[in-house]
């Protein structure tokens, strides 16, 4: 279900590393990703978290009017919903704000998992300090389709980080969540370290408020066998088995001359 909604202020300060602002053109997400813990962040409460999303239709008037007083600083663009979500076909409302934030110079970081990026080519360009970040967290696409059911398949994801490289538009890849089990790490970095990205950032899987049950659901679905490990890793705390895969993709990040940072926080 899509609902309208007006909002009264657009940019909000980020903790995020490397970001200054926050700003979320819409409020749920159509990706429906089953490891997701925007929910808990943003204290949803309007029903099964994919199945609504608000569009926030009056972001670019209220954009418009803040980038005229606020202080210049890094946009994180999508940081608890993904900004090329498939709603965003119909509204615009990403593209919008991409053209304002051009207007004003705002250096730019856009993070997400589908290749409708691709069609705001024209400004991304244009932009003189802008990121685009493409996640990916397994390239097998019954893995992809069960956790990730709403975005982009991964072969488009690759197509749009490698047309994007192409065009000159400065790009990164978040490897994350790694699945613990499921994600083929190696086969992972093989298939972006060809396509320029500058840098990889790798994160685990983190299980927060109400992500815990999403995440065994995937498992339970996909494979029930993995149940115990994930239990193990999870419920246990289990730091070895992450210690190990990050030792290795740091490695394999290494051989392909990829920079590679592990988000430990
Ligand atoms: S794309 Fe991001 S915000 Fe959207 S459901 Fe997936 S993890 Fe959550």
């Amino acid at each position: 279900m899509i609902k309208e909604i007006k909002i009264k202020s657009a940019l909000s300060p980020s903790k995020l590393p490397g970001l200054d602002y926050a700003l979320n053109p819409y409020r749920g997400c159509g990706h429906a990703c089953a490891y997701c813990y925007a929910p808990g962040v943003i204290h949803w409460d309007k029903g099964k978290w994919g199945e609504v999303v608000e569009v926030k239709v009056n972001l670019p008037r209220i954009l418009s009017k803040e980038l005229r007083t606020k202080k210049k600083g890094v946009v994180g663009l999508g940081t608890v919903t993904d900004p090329y979500q498939p709603v965003e076909k119909k509204y615009e409302i990403t593209r919008r704000c991409l053209e304002l934030l051009l207007m004003h110079d705002f250096p730019v970081c856009i993070q997400t998992k589908s290749s409708l990026v691709l069609r705001d080519m024209d400004l991304l360009k244009r932009f003189s300090n802008i990121e685009v970040g493409l996640t990916l967290t397994s390239l097998d696409e019954e893995v992809r389709e069960k956790l990730e059911p709403g975005a982009s398949g991964t072969q488009e994801r690759l197509r749009a980080l490698s047309e994007l490289s192409k065009n000159g538009v400065s790009t990164w890849v978040f490897l994350g969540p790694m699945m613990p089990y499921i994600t083929d790490a190696q086969a992972l970095v093989d298939a972006i370290s060809a396509l320029g990205p500058k840098y990889v950032l790798v994160d685990r899987l983190r299980i927060k408020d109400g992500v815990w049950d999403g995440v065994k659901e995937f498992i339970r679905v996909f494979d029930p066998g993995l149940l115990p490990a994930y239990e193990r890793l999870f419920l246990g705390g289990d730091v070895a088995y992450y210690n190990e895969i990050f030792g290795r993709i740091t490695k394999i990040c290494k051989e392909r001359g990829l920079r590679c940072e592990i988000n430990r926080l």
